[in-house]
């Protein structure tokens, strides 16, 4: 593989990293293999097979923005992955190492977790008593372990399951931790909007089981924001060997597409953009007028009172309506009288009743740019600033 491939090497759409269960929760060196590595195994695994056919050949850098890792992490993982004698490294290769499981199979049981898990950060709504937040919010992406149930609930629905009836201890036995860090992992879940209790288990030891849906939509949303981003970075890496002066000409032909295609979407962004702002200013404008004359009214406390009043009478008249009220012709009465006492004070303040409410430069749209009517665009946009229609 040449430096070009390398470097055009990020993913278009979002991937995966497969994680068998037998790999969760094994001791390595003599102690529990910590979770980070446990994730660049598995990636290690998915990458390549056993005969020697297919090598992992991602580089520390693709590796960490797959597994949103930092670099000491992932080298940290590998010399303990090969230390413990799982995973081979081969370094002749070229510019970058080659990497192959151990693993005799490729069909070991697990879960396939989704890489944008791992890296899109996700809000945690954090804990609120008495209005004072005992846990604050946080914004992160979540954990492997996390992500790896949060896999095995959604495996079982792909299944057909309508639910995952689970406990937290049986959730602890199968992943080797402990019940305290699950009920933790689950209410971060919980918490992220990606997971829903339909049912909280309760009785003595689990007897009664919870009851988990995955949310699909919010991954939806997820895996979408996370092609978008691939693409733009592939889009912008290309754009810069372009510049380089470094691609065949096919390349050379896609890069320039690609360029264009992208100026164009953003030029219409802009073009969008820049008519929403007049419209917004010219809506502006009228508004202003319109409460420059209120906030005049408004200073003379007659016609303050008066306005207050018959605020006050359309809610009575409303309630007096519904529930038939002897009192409604006594209201109407009242906010007859009030009606003239407003009009009364507008015309010594000489303003017209229309000055008080916005008159928009466009009929058709009001100033929106969207016909009210049929919800087309309007064809005022045209008219000068400040035009009217
Ligand atoms: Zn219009």
């Amino acid at each position: 593989m040449n430096e070009r491939a390398v470097q055009l090497n990020i993913p278009e759409e979002s991937g995966w990293v497969y994680v068998p269960y037998s790999f969760i929760g094994e001791e390595v060196c003599g102690r529990k293999k910590p979770q980070t590595a446990l994730l660049v195994e598995s990636m290690m695994y998915s990458f390549s097979s056993a005969d020697g056919g297919r090598v992992c050949r991602q580089s520390y850098a693709d590796i960490c923005a797959r597994l949103g890792v930092c670099n000491d992490t992932v080298a940290r993982s590998i010399h303990l992955l090969k230390a413990c004698g799982a995973v081979t490294q081969d370094k002749r290769g070229g510019i970058c190492a080659e990497y192959r499981h151990k693993a005799p199979s490729r069909d070991l049981n697990g879960v396939e977790v989704p890489d944008f898990l791992l890296t899109e950060a996700l809000s945690i709504r954090g804990r609120k008593r008495d209005g004072a937040s005992v846990v604050p919010d946080t914004v992160r992406p979540l954990r492997p372990m996390e992500a790896v149930i949060l896999c095995e609930i959604r495996r079982a629905q792909q299944n057909g399951a309508k639910e995952y009836a689970t406990s937290d201890s049986r959730l602890a036995k199968r992943f080797s931790l402990n019940k305290s860090t699950v009920s933790e992992y689950i209410t971060a879940l919980l918490r992220s909007g990606l997971l829903f209790r339909t049912q909280e288990g309760r009785g003595c030891n689990g007897r009664y089981l919870s009851k988990y849906t995955v949310n699909e939509k919010l991954l939806r949303v997820l895996r979408k924001r996370k092609a978008r981003e691939n693409k733009q970075k592939q889009g912008k890496a290309r754009e810069a060997l372009f510049s380089a002066g470094k691609l065949t000409d096919d390349e050379r032909a896609r890069a320039a597409r690609e360029i264009a295609e992208r100026n164009a979407q953003a030029a219409a962004l802009d073009a969008r953009a820049e008519r929403e702002r007049r419209y917004a200013m010219r809506r502006r404008e009228a508004e202003d007028r319109a409460e420059h004359y209120l906030r005049i009214a408004e200073r003379d406390e007659a016609f303050r009172a008066a306005q207050k009043a018959i605020g006050r009478l359309d809610i009575q008249i409303a309630r007096a309506e519904v529930s038939r009220l002897p009192a409604l012709e006594a209201l109407k009465a009242e906010r007859v009288k009030q009606c003239a006492v407003r009009a009364v004070r507008l015309a010594a303040l000489h303003i017209r009743e229309e000055d008080l409410h916005p008159v928009w430069h466009c009929q058709k749209c009001n100033d929106t740019g969207f016909e009210i009517h049929t919800g087309r665009p309007c064809d005022c946009d045209s008219l000068p600033e400040g035009g009217s229609a």
